[in-house]
């Protein structure tokens, strides 16, 4: 049986409460649903002395339109700009939400996509996109990684995927960030200094040790989506060994403004899964204006030539890296039906 570290368990009920609290105990981290800290716990890749909670905090919760400033508005407000998710939502509410279904497609596929039932229960967005990288040396307990030597992400010296250089790899292994990427979403993080916001795509940097830019003492406040122009399309299709839990192997994200009668006027990919950051596919600018269907070969070819996945995850790199064009393919084709 695998034991859990002595902690004391804060139960803060304000957001400045908890922000104050990891300001002050150095050794503090927050958990929310636990899904992905408390397994990390057990295997003592993270002991801390202080836990705070956020789950009873009311101002990490909900899901609603807001004005360009993030102040709410009714559904049916000429003055919604943006549809604001709590960093304290769980995988579940925002699958289920009906604006999010309606809106962004992709993200409600998402979050339905990631683990099982229980655990969407439990998980939440904010624990999504802090979700710690994934690697095979790494996901394993105390006693088989010290058999192995430790690696560098925790403990140990050498990376055993790379075997030379002070580089982790470890796999971005999170199904929501990289749609937020694509829908051009920002997050608000709250430290007891204030509050910056930026956007999805800035959170993520290309080090498996720690793959965000957030402190320790920030928290995810919300995430904020513009309200997308009319023609927006979506798809996100993600690669695992079983459908009914488990991370992904690779995942496509992908979104597509559509004018009628002059094809694709902006498109964005996001593959991931493979390294420590989401991958922003470039160079699709140029395939703007002609019909989404005719440009589907060439954005598979072009994410597949920016794509190399390395022996992180317990499957074939090769294989998830000839998955990637497959993958893109039949993102693409789902989006441009009836276009
Ligand atoms: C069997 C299994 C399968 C899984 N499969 C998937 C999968 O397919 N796809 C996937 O994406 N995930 C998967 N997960 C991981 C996890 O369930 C989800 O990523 C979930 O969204 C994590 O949210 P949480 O609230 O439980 O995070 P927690 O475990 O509470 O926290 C995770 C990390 O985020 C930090 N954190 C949490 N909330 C905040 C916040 N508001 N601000 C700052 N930091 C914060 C914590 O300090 C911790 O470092 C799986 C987990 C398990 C156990
Ligand atoms: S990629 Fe290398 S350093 Fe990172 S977790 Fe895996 S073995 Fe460790």
């Amino acid at each position: 049986m695998l034991r859990l570290h002595e902690y004391r368990y804060h139960r803060p009920a304000r957001l400045a409460d908890a922000l104050a609290l990891l300001r002050e105990h150095e050794d503090a981290l927050a958990i929310a649903g636990g899904t992905d800290l408390m397994p990390n716990m057990k295997h003592r890749l993270f002991t801390p002395r202080h836990l705070v909670a956020l789950k009873g905090i009311a101002e990490l919760r909900g899901i609603g339109l807001a004005d360009g400033a993030g102040n709410p508005v009714a559904d049916d407000s000429p003055h919604a700009r943006e549809l604001v998710i709590g960093a304290g939502a769980t995988l579940t509410e925002v699958s289920r939400n009906p604006l999010v279904r309606r809106v962004f497609p992709s993200l409600a596929a998402a979050a339905g996509k990631v683990a099982a039932p229980q655990i969407r229960n439990s998980g939440t967005m904010g624990g999504n996109l802090c979700l710690d990288t994934r690697c095979t040396y790494y996901n394993q307990s105390y006693f088989w990684r010290e058999a192995l030597g430790f690696c560098l992400k925790k403990d140990g010296e050498v990376c055993h995927v790379t075997k030379v250089g002070r580089k982790c790899v470890a796999a971005h292994s999170a199904d929501t960030p990289p749609v937020l990427m694509t829908l051009g979403a920002s997050i608000d993080l709250a430290s007891a200094n204030g509050t910056r916001t930026l956007p999805v795509a800035d959170f993520f940097i290309a080090d498996g040790k720690a793959n965000t830019v957030r402190r320790r003492d920030e928290l995810v406040h919300r995430i904020r989506i513009p309200l997308p122009a009319p023609g927006l399309r979506t798809a996100y299709r993600k690669v695992r060994q079983r459908n009914s839990v488990d991370y992904p192997l690779l995942s496509i994200a992908a979104a597509a403004r559509l004018t009628p009668g002059s094809g694709v006027e902006s498109l964005s990919l996001v593959v991931s899964a493979l390294g420590a950051k989401p991958r922003m596919v470039s160079g699709l600018d140029k395939l703007a204006g002609a019909p989404l269907h005719e440009v589907v070969d060439a954005a598979a070819a072009l994410a597949f030539k920016q794509c190399h996945p390395l022996e992180n995850l317990i499957v074939d790199p090769d294989w998830r890296h000839a998955m990637v064009p497959v993958y893109v393919r039949r993102a693409l084709e789902e989006m441009a039906v009836g276009a």
